[in-house]
């Protein structure tokens, strides 16, 4: 059992999930627009925000950014218009902490909250250090030792991701459906090309390699 909020305009949607979410046993608040939401979110506490992108005035992402800075710490479900990259990266960089895609299945909803709810919700800062390495989520650039090394944005974005993830672990399949574009075709050996190259970029000698490879299963970061 978890404490929801749900911000989204549209109001059959806002219902369906309401209710879905109940039926999975959660303590449901909902609001249609962004400054309720913050009013909401600076008095009480939830568990995760299942947050549209596209609402009236106050936009989802910038709920998102105003109570990241206030040092909110709920898990944020971003819901984004299909196919729309730049805006799941600007939400993921906003501060969600995942996204769905419209339309979605309620059950991959409510499955995708399940498994948001079982993670710690200490939140991942943006700066972090692993070994010699130092991760800046937010401006998206890695360096070693102060000194920058480049990445290309995909590859930034997958490493990104098994970071905000990290202890997770996911198929290739399943990283090419979350962190590339849904309208472009890529096979899952863009996936192994570019861990490699993102590997071979971060990676000392003389350590196991930043993002593990489980045979059978898939890739997974550890912090
Ligand atoms: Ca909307």
């Amino acid at each position: 059992m978890a404490k929801i909020l749900v911000v989204e305009d549209e109001e059959d949607l806002s219902s369906v999930i309401t209710e879905w979410l109940v039926r999975d046993h959660h303590v449901v608040e909902s609001v249609d627009n962004g400054a309720d939401a913050l009013e909401l979110l600076a008095v009480n506490k939830y568990d995760l925000i299942v947050l549209d992108l596209m609402l009236p005035e106050l936009s989802g992402m910038e709920v998102c950014r105003r109570y990241r800075a206030k040092g909110g710490d709920a898990h944020v479900l971003m819901l984004t218009a299909q196919s729309s990259l730049d805006a799941k990266e600007a939400g993921l960089n906003a501060g969600a902490d995942d996204y769905l895609s419209k339309p979605f299945e309620l059950r991959e909803l409510v499955a995708r909250v399940r498994a948001m709810l079982r993670r710690p919700s200490a939140r991942i800062p943006d700066l972090i250090s692993v070994g010699e390495l130092t991760i800046d989520l937010r401006q998206a650039k890695v360096f070693r030792h102060g000194a920058e090394i480049r990445l290309v944005p995909k590859e930034f974005d997958l490493l990104a991701f098994l970071i905000r993830h990290h202890g997770q672990c996911f198929s290739a399949e399943a990283l090419l459906e979350r962190v590339w574009c849904s309208s472009s075709t890529p096979l899952t050996e863009t996936v192994r090309t570019h861990v490699k190259t993102i590997r071979k970029k971060i990676d000392s000698a003389d350590r196991q390699s930043l993002i593990q490879h489980i045979p059978g299963y898939g890739y997974k970061f550890e912090l």
